[in-house]
């Protein structure tokens, strides 16, 4: 079978760290064009001033994949899909849930795939702890996503925008994690969210989610933290604590067993995809999204002083 010829769309920061090492590692891909609004092109790519400007030139794409800011995905992805053609979408998968489901069911009536990537599933702890957790009775579970936003997401105004996320941006991670290990549903019982009075997206959370069997799940987001960063969930169960470090990495076992792998999200998310589009399916969960939709939907919001880069 011959490669996907695919176009990234959105060459900033995720598409450069990670996007093209996992295509260049794929032989069921090569990277066919670039769109990049203003950035710098690749060299030796051909690079588009926008989506339309490629899908209308002799470029011929099977596939593109999204990394934009999630403010722009939904005209990106319906104008591929189409089209016809194969659309990744980097997470979080939209801006809203509605038009998600829309994608989705675009997707369904063009034969496109389409494929809303949660990339801390494929991190290396990930598949273990949930084989781990099956069956397992859940006391409780807890949540810390602490990070330094000026590290993480220098000079991203997007993201402080009312429909940028804010601290949800890293948390909406954690909660796919949560979402794909836990052998229950939960849903959201009480959120508390910490605005900076000169921003529109959340600083700070603290959540409270209940499993279907009451087992209570705390989420801790802060993006004001500073030296040790920590993305940590550990999981109560009748055979003891779970814990999962370093955004899925290093799982641990009750009996102290550490398992460190190497960086596996992206390769794992790419070998995904083309196994979708090779199956001719689709894999679009909004688990992560509704639960964060719901933060916003039920949380008390506090003030906090003006957050300035
Ligand atoms: P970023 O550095 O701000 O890059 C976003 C890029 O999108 C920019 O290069 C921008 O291009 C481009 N863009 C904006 N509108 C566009 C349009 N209409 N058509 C084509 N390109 C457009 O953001 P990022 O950190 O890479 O994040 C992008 C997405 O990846 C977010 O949803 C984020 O949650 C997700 N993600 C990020 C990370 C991370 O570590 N940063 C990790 C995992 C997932 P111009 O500059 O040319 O306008």
């Amino acid at each position: 079978m011959s490669p996907i010829r695919i176009a990234i769309v959105g060459l900033g920061k995720i598409a450069r760290d990670q996007h093209l090492p996992a295509i260049a590692g794929n032989d069921a891909f090569t990277l066919a064009a670039t769109v990049s609004p203003r950035g710098t092109p690749l060299e030796g790519v051909p690079n588009f001033r926008s989506l339309e400007e490629l899908l209308q030139s002799d470029t011929p794409v099977d596939a593109v994949a999204l990394c934009t800011p999630p403010q722009v995905r939904y005209d990106l992805a319906a104008l591929a899909l189409s089209k016809g053609v194969h659309t990744f979408l980097e997470k979080p998968p939209g801006a809203t849930l509605a038009e998600v489901a829309v994608l989705s069911d675009q997707a369904d009536a063009s034969g496109a795939s389409l494929f809303a990537s949660w990339h801390s599933r494929y991190a290396a702890g990930v598949a273990p702890a949930k084989a781990w957790l099956a069956g397992r009775k859940i006391k409780s579970a807890k949540i810390i996503w602490r990070e330094d936003v000026r590290v993480w997401h220098p000079g991203q105004d997007w993201i402080w925008e009312s429909d940028g996320l804010g601290v949800f941006d890293p948390g909406i991670n954690a909660l796919s994690i949560a979402t794909h290990i836990l052998p229950r549903p939960f849903f959201l019982k009480g959120a508390t969210l910490t605005i900076p009075e000169n921003r529109q997206a959340p600083i700070a959370a603290d959540l409270s989610f209940t499993d279907t069997n009451g087992a209570p799940i705390h989420m801790d987001l802060d993006w004001r933290q500073t030296g040790p960063q920590s993305w940590d969930i550990i999981v109560e169960t009748d055979a003891g604590a779970l814990k999962l470090a370093k955004g899925g990495a290093v799982l641990t076992l009750p009996d102290g067993s550490d398992e460190v792998h190497k960086d596996e999200e992206y390769p794992g998310l790419y070998a995904r995809f083309a196994q979708l589009v090779k199956d001719g399916r689709s894999d679009v969960d909004i688990a992560p999204l509704r639960l964060v939709a719901d933060a916003f939907l039920r949380g008390k919001r506090e003030a906090t002083e003006a957050f300035v880069e």
